[in-house]
C-alpha cells in the first residue's frame, strides 16, 4: 500500500516538532503588514482588525525603505528594463543599473570593486567556497551571523582541506591564540581568513577592528567584515564600522596608519533601502575571481533590476544627506536616556541603533512583546535559542524616521508592563 503523506516519516516527525514548539509557546507568528515600512506601520491582526503601530523592530535605520526617490527608482527601472534577463549574468549580461550600483557600493564602502547578490547570505556563501583552497583556514567570532557559520560549514564540502577556527566573542587573547595555533598547524599551508560581524545584532556591540587589523597583519591574515547592521548607522557619514574607527578610505577622519579592511560582505536589505540584496566589496582581483568562479554567480540570477535601482538611490541619498545618520544617532541616544530615566528597565549601551532591554526568561520577552502590541508598539522579544537561556530580551531598534513623540509612546507603554 502506498504511504499516504500524513504517515510519511517526514510528516510524523514534523507534526511532533511543530507540536512541541506550540506547547512551549515558541511558535513564531508572521505578522501581516498592510502599509510600507516606516516609523509606523499598519498591521492586520489574526482576528482581521487593523492597527497603526510604531515599528521598532525593523532595520530601516535611515527610514529609506519608503523614501519617494527610492520607490520611484525601482518603478522607473521596472518600466525601462522589465522584470529581469531571465538568465544568469555571464550568459545574458548585466543591466546598466547593476554596474552603476556596484560602482556606488565600492565608492561607499571605500573598496576597489564590488559585486551584488540576491542576499548577503548568498554573498557569504559565494565568498569562502570560491576564494578558499586546501590548506586555508577560516577563523570566526563565535557569535558571527548564521550565514557565516553556514558558509564555513559549506566550504570544506566544496574545497576539501579548508580548516576552521573559532575564537571567543570579541576576545583578542582568544583571537591571538587561534591565530598562533593556525600558524603552528602544518596542515595550514595557505591563506588565513578572519571574519567578524561589524555590529553583533543581539547586543548591538561592535567588533574591535583596529586590534583585529593588527593581529591579522601579524599573521598575514585577510580580514573580512560582515557589516550588514552598520550600513547607514556607524561613522559620521554612515559608511559602517570601519568609518567608526577611522579605517574607511575616502571618509572624513580616515587614518591610513590604522590600516583598512580587506573584504566586506554586506546587505541591501537593512539600512540601504531594505528591499533585498547583498554584496561583496573588496579588491578588483577578488571580485574578478568571484565573477569567474563563484557558484552563486555562475548558476543563479542577479539581484532584480528594480531592487538594484532602488538600492543605488538609497545609497546616493545617504551619501548626499549624511544628516540622516546624525538624526539616527540623536534619536537613539534620546531613546536610551528616556528608557533609563523614565522606566524601571535598563538598556544596553553601544554606539549602534540597537537598544536591547534584557528581561530574563524567554516566555517573559514573548509576553512583553505581545503586551506592547496592545499598546500599539511593534517590538520583538528574542529568547532561547537565539540568545542564551535567561538573557531573553526586547530588542528595540531605532530609525531616523522616529520622532521624540514615538519614543514617548514607547516609554508610556513600557511603564504599563
Ligand atoms: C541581516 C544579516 C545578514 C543577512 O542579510 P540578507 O541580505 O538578508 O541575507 C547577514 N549578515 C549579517 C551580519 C546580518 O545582520
Amino acid at each position: 500500500m502506498p504511504t499516504t503523506s500524513t504517515q510519511s516519516p517526514f510528516a510524523i516527525r514534523t507534526k511532533e516538532t511543530l507540536g512541541t514548539l506550540a506547547a512551549a509557546g515558541q511558535m513564531k507568528i508572521l505578522q501581516t503588514l498592510d502599509s510600507p515600512m516606516d516609523a509606523t506601520v499598519t498591521m492586520i491582526d489574526e482576528d482581521g482588525s487593523r492597527h497603526e503601530r510604531i515599528c521598532m523592530c525593523s532595520n530601516n535605520y535611515l527610514g529609506l525603505a519608503n523614501h519617494p526617490d527610492v520607490v520611484e527608482a525601482g518603478i522607473e527601472a521596472l518600466r525601462t528594463y522589465g522584470a529581469g534577463t531571465a538568465s544568469v549574468r555571464f550568459i545574458c549580461g548585466t543591466f546598466a543599473p547593476h554596474h552603476i550600483l556596484e560602482k556606488t557600493i565600492a565608492e561607499y564602502m571605500g573598496t576597489e570593486a564590488s559585486y551584488t547578490f540576491v542576499s548577503c547570505w548568498n554573498a557569504t556563501e559565494a565568498l569562502f567556497p570560491t576564494c578558499c583552497e586546501a590548506g586555508d583556514i577560516i577563523i570566526s567570532d563565535e557569535l558571527n551571523h548564521a550565514c557565516i557559520i553556514d558558509s564555513m560549514r559549506l566550504t570544506p564540502v566544496i574545497k576539501k582541506g579548508v580548516k576552521k577556527g573559532i575564537y571567543k566573542h570579541s576576545d583578542m587573547d582568544s583571537v591571538k591564540e587561534v591565530l598562533e595555533k593556525a600558524k603552528n598547524n602544518p596542515e595550514v599551508t595557505g591563506q588565513i581568513w578572519l571574519i567578524t560581524d561589524g555590529i553583533f545584532s543581539m547586543e548591538g556591540d561592535i567588533a574591535n577592528l583596529p586590534e583585529l587589523r593588527k593581529l591579522c597583519d601579524e599573521y598575514n591574515a585577510l580580514l573580512v567584515v560582515d557589516d550588514s547592521h552598520a550600513h547607514g548607522v556607524l561613522g559620521t557619514t554612515g559608511r559602517g564600522t570601519h568609518e567608526h574607527y577611522n579605517m574607511c578610505p575616502g571618509a572624513p577622519g580616515f587614518d591610513a596608519s590604522l590600516g583598512t579592511i580587506d573584504i566586506f560582505t554586506g546587505t541591501l536589505g537593512k539600512g540601504l533601502g531594505g528591499g533585498a540584496g547583498g554584496f561583496i566589496a573588496a579588491s578588483q582581483q577578488l571580485i574578478d575571481l568571484i565573477i569567474q568562479r563563484g557558484r552563486p554567480t555562475l548558476f543563479s540570477n542577479a539581484l532584480p533590476v528594480t531592487v538594484a535601482a532602488s538600492a543605488n538611490t538609497a545609497i546616493r541619498t545617504l551619501i548626499n544627506e549624511p544628516q540622516r545618520v546624525q538624526k539616527l544617532k540623536d534619536i537613539t541616544k534620546y531613546c536610551r536616556e528616556q528608557i533609563k530615566n523614565e522606566t524601571d528597565f535598563d538598556v544596553l549601551e553601544s554606539p549602534t541603533a540597537i537598544c536591547p532591554i534584557i528581561v530574563g526568561p524567554t516566555e517573559r520577552a514573548i509576553a512583553m512583546s505581545k503586551q506592547l502590541l496592545e499598546h500599539n508598539i511593534f517590538v520583538i522579544g528574542f529568547g532561547f535559542p537565539v540568545v542564551p537561556e535567561g538573557e531573553a530580551r526586547l530588542r528595540i531598534q531605532m530609525s531616523a524616521a522616529h520622532t521624540k513623540e514615538h519614543v514617548s509612546q514607547l516609554v508610556e507603554a513600557l511603564k504599563k508592563l
